[in-house]
């Protein structure tokens, strides 16, 4: 692994997206990545994950994942595109790097967004230093792409929320410090009846009903609230008003899946060049090939595609633009290019890129649950649709 990669020598940091403190972000981050992170992963997930955390809050690189200068974040508002850089860069040499700040962020942002000062000040500071971790519990088994469907509920009782149900595919399930949890209050039918909650792990009536492996692993469990009483001064937000705070916090990292997408695709390219001018059969390299050629010149258009929309999205939401469509259209184009080109980089290594421990075998795992989470594909081209079609009905 060399100390820098491609990404710090990336024309694309030259884009009118960003400004020089964003350039210099990336050329102090690449190489501290290499150093660091680089084949972090061994035998046991949790324990890379809580190294990493702390690691990353260690140098710094946390106090871009929380907002608020007073409670250690480096601006009064979440930077997106530092956010993407930082997912970009990290992406390109660890994914459970990459996981382990995007869960900082995800988990920590609706108290970011919407937490009092009080609330702020317990949480922010431990996050941004990597001393506590986060983590967002929303989904549930039945309530995935349906949010407001959801049937995890609680009821008041004093000056306690009672809580009972359970929540699924929670990321860093079983390593999390606190839960950012979504739950049915019932002030309104479907969406508006849903409430914000944080809920610290230590909360007797919360367990870990299961943890779940999964192809590219990283922690990840389904939790039980039974009974589980939780102070109201714990709620983020109005009663009623949990969908617009899961939205919201959704908006800011949406766009930065996106970009994770892109690090892994740059990875994939960059292995597929070396391998293709490397690889020597019909006495020349499989480079000299046009068919190969043809592959290099798609994977290379798709990922400067992605990482326009990725960036224009980011630029877009830090000039304080509402950009819903446009980060859903820099998920779902990110997500499915990255697995165009991961797959072609596959293909290219023969039967080398199936190898366990390979870079693209790990990059083909890595990148399949991003089509997925935080809005499949086909909800990405539902919310593009319902914004176009809105805006032409308005016209
Ligand atoms: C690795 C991983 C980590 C995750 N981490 C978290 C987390 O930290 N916190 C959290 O709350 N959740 C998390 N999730 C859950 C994730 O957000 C859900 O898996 C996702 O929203 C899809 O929900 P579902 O799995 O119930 O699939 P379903 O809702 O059952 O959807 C199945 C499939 O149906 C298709 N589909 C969906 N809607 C439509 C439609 N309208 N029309 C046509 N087709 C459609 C899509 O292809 C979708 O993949 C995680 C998931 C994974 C895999």
């Amino acid at each position: 692994m060399s100390e820098t990669s491609n990404l710090s020598r990336g024309q694309h940091l030259a884009w009118p997206f960003f400004e020089l403190r964003h350039q210099e972000l990336v050329a102090e981050l690449d190489p501290w990545a290499a150093r660091r992170v680089a084949h972090a992963h061994g035998g046991d997930t949790d324990a890379t994950c809580r190294g990493l955390v702390r690691a990353l809050g260690e140098d710094g690189w946390l106090r871009y994942a929380v907002a608020g200068l007073e409670h250690g974040g480096l601006t009064d508002t979440i930077d997106t595109r530092a956010v993407c850089l930082i997912r970009e860069t990290l992406a390109y040499h660890d994914g459970l790097a990459d996981f382990s700040f995007a869960m900082q962020g995800l988990g920590s942002g609706a108290i970011s967004l919407f937490g009092t000062g009080e609330q702020r000040a317990r949480y922010l500071p431990r996050v941004a230093a990597g001393q506590a971790i986060a983590a967002f519990a929303l989904s549930e088994p039945e309530a995935g792409s349906d949010v407001a469907a959801m049937a995890c509920a609680a009821t008041e009782d004093g000056s306690h929320y009672v809580l009972n149900g359970s929540k699924t595919w929670i990321s860093n399930g079983g390593i999390a410090d606190f839960y950012v949890v979504f739950v049915r209050t019932g002030e309104a039918p479907g969406a508006r009846g849903i409430t914000a909650l944080v809920v610290d792990a230590d909360t007797p009536g919360l367990e870990i009903a299961e943890r779940i492996d999964v192809i590219a692993p990283h922690p990840l469990a389904r939790l039980r609230f039974d009974g589980c009483r939780v102070p109201v001064s714990q709620r983020l937000g109005e009663p009623g008003q949990g969908f617009k705070v899961a939205m919201a916090t959704l908006d800011v990292f949406r766009t930065s899946v996106a970009a994770a997408a892109l690090g892994f695709a740059r990875r994939a390219l960059d292995e597929a060049l070396a391998r293709a001018t490397s690889r020597r059969m019909f006495g020349q390299t499989l480079a000299d090939f046009q068919l190969t050629q043809a592959k290099l010149a798609e994977m290379a258009t798709g990922v400067d595609a992605a990482a326009l929309l990725t960036y224009r999205a980011a630029w877009m939401r830090d000039g304080g633009a509402r950009i819903t469509k446009e980060a859903a259209m820099a998920k779902m184009t990110a997500t499915e290019t990255a697995q165009r080109v991961i797959d072609a980089a596959v293909q290219m290594f023969g039967g080398q890129g199936v190898v366990s421990g390979e870079t693209v075998e790990r990059l083909y795992r890595e990148i399949r649950a991003l089509r997925i989470y935080e809005g499949a594909t086909e909800v990405q081209q539902l919310i593009i649709a319902r914004e176009l079609l809105r805006a032409a009905g308005a016209a």
